[in-house]
């Protein structure tokens, strides 16, 4: 939690250290719950959550009604809303101003962003990692970093590296303008779904990923037909809606719902991988705490429990508190 909360105040700040807008907007966060079983998680998960510098709070069910209206509190007579978990300072971005603004950001330091040019293999002098074969040649380097999301298996692979991650494809969708405001991001646990409205006034639909790990940027018709079922039930003015656009991305998922930050075990190659469907929250302090590792040679304080060798040792994260709907 202290690593994801560092994260969301690097974000509060990034416009601005990056000159760049990419609609930043806080909105809190709700996680509903169902059962008295959801409800103690949602207790827990908030007070860890505060203890961690997180304000989260728990609210009754007319409390939820009244940040969002729209929603149907008995849950379509199948999902009764008892109570939620409430984060008040939870926000979005768009994503892809987000990979520009940093793209912009590192180039005016002098970094050099190469693009439309893959990774191929690895360079090795001995047992140590020099630099990489991409489509476009040999690039030499003194550390290799992975960061190629669920790529990764096949890129450690040239290491030699095997990593306990499954790449599984995630898909979201989203509505026509819906002409109202729509307050905040509704998330539940339970059916596993969560819903926002973009800029534009769309509806943002996801839920979890698909459970049979796969390469595939397929998007399914089962998985619209599933989530449209499940979030119409908390959300019935979504009916009158229309999908419009639908995507699929693929997604590195750690065995125990954690990151995997650091070393690798073969000298000069590390990874940042294990993001799942919850690393874009994680850039800022991801991204930050990476580049202090390789300055340093050491992991800061604040990933050092996210290192591979945990798997080894017996002493993994299990975090499913931190990625929403897994
Ligand atoms: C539909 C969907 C919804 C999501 N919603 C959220 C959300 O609401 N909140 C949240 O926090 N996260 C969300 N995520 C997850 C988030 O997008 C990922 O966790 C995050 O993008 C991971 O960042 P990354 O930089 O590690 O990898 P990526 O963003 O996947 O970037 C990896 C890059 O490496 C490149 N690459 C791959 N192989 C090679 C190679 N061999 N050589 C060179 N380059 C290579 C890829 O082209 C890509 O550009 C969502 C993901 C999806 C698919």
């Amino acid at each position: 939690m202290r690593f994801y909360q560092h994260s969301l105040e690097l974000y509060q700040t990034l416009e601005e250290e990056l000159d760049s807008w990419f609609m930043h907007e806080t909105k809190g966060l709700m996680w509903l719950a169902h059962t008295e079983t959801q409800m103690r998680a949602e207790r827990a998960r908030s007070l860890l959550n505060l203890a961690c510098g997180a304000e989260t709070v728990m609210i009754t069910p007319q409390e939820a009604k009244a940040l969002c209206p729209q929603l149907d509190l008995s849950g379509g007579g199948r999902y009764p809303v008892l109570g939620a978990s409430y984060h008040p300072a939870a926000a979005t971005a768009r994503h892809d101003r987000v990979v520009w603004a940093y793209a912009q950001g590192a180039m005016r330091r002098g970094v050099h962003v190469v693009q439309h040019t893959r990774v191929t293999g690895l360079v090795r002098d001995g047992e140590r990692v020099t630099g990489v074969e991409t489509s476009a040649g040999r690039i030499s380097a003194s550390v290799v970093l992975s960061a190629v999301g669920g790529s990764v298996s096949t890129v450690a692979a040239h290491a030699g590296v095997r990593l306990p991650i499954r790449t599984h494809p995630l898909q979201a969708f989203v509505t026509n303008g819906y002409d109202f405001p729509f307050a905040g991001i509704v998330s539940d646990t339970e059916l596993l779904c969560y819903v926002s409205q973009t800029e534009r006034g769309q509806m943002l639909i996801g839920a979890e990923y698909d459970a049979q790990p796969s390469y595939s940027l397929r998007s399914s018709f089962s998985f619209l037909q599933s989530s449209a079922a499940k979030i119409t039930h908390l959300l019935p003015f979504l009916r009158d809606l229309r999908i419009l656009r639908q995507w699929t991305g693929i997604c590195d998922i750690s065995a125990d719902f954690s990151p995997i930050m650091g070393h690798t075990g073969v000298d000069g190659f590390l990874v940042t991988t294990g993001w799942g469907t919850w690393g874009f929250k994680a850039i800022p302090a991801g991204g930050e705490q990476m580049a202090q590792l390789i300055a340093t040679g050491r992991a800061p304080a604040l990933i050092e429990p996210f290192g591979l060798e945990r798997f080894a040792s017996d002493q993994t994260m299990a975090d499913p508190g931190s990625t929403g709907t897994h």
